[in-house]
């Protein structure tokens, strides 16, 4: 069975210090990077890398009166507005060194690695590696795994209760052997980590500690 390691949105924005910072984010890169480092392990090795424009729909900053962590709408669906975060090309939105780097030395030596932005459609967010969550755009993810006969994949990265969460309810629905690495994940808040594993495990998504 060919498996695929998705590591989702290490981005300095969602790492301490970060405009939208989870508490502790930083302590999963070790975990990561360990396996990213297992010879074989992985046929495919992918970085996700949510990617907004200025002004993007998702950020409170868009909707005069609002705050960050308001619960609104945006084009019909239920949307937390959140700081302004992940915007194209600013140091925010980089993948963090210490990944990016063994991701582009493995791909010098004949690993298979692919980058996924998501995120850039100004009026629907997407937190999933997958769709958008209107599911109207796909980031082409799926059909990459497709052409790598790829039948699993494990997912690590940040956050648990957001971007991990809905990659691995996308995961599972199109058939993928579904696993998230509890080590390499944290959530954006601590107290929703109990209810989201439930949420997933119910789904059919394995979460190994
Ligand atoms: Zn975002």
């Amino acid at each position: 069975m060919k498996k695929a390691l998705l590591i989702v949105d290490i981005q300095h924005d969602f790492l301490p210090g970060g405009s939208l910072a989870v508490e502790s984010g930083d302590v999963i890169i070790p975990f990561v990077t360990e396996l990213m480092k297992q010879e074989g392990r992985y046929e495919l090795i992918v970085a996700t890398q949510d990617w907004h424009s200025p002004g993007h729909g998702s950020f409170a900053s868009a909707h005069p009166g609002s705050k960050p962590f308001d619960l609104g709408e945006l084009n019909g669906l239920e949307q937390v507005f959140w700081p302004d975060h992940c915007v194209q090309g600013e140091k925010g939105a980089r993948i963090h060194p210490d990944i990016m780097e063994p991701l582009i030395s493995k791909t010098e030596t004949g690993q298979r690695t692919l980058i996924i932005k998501k995120g850039q459609h100004m009026e629907v967010d997407s937190y999933s590696a997958f769709f958008d969550n209107a599911r109207r755009n796909d980031t082409g993810l799926h059909r990459a795994l497709q052409s790598y006969e790829i039948s699993a994949v494990d997912i690590v990265g940040l956050a648990f209760d957001y971007c991990v969460k809905f990659t691995a309810l996308d995961a599972v629905s199109l058939g993928y052997s579904t696993s998230v690495l509890l080590q390499g994940t944290r959530s954006v808040d601590p107290t929703n980590a109990e209810k989201t594993k439930a949420e997933l495990e119910a789904a059919g998504v394995r979460c190994l500690d």
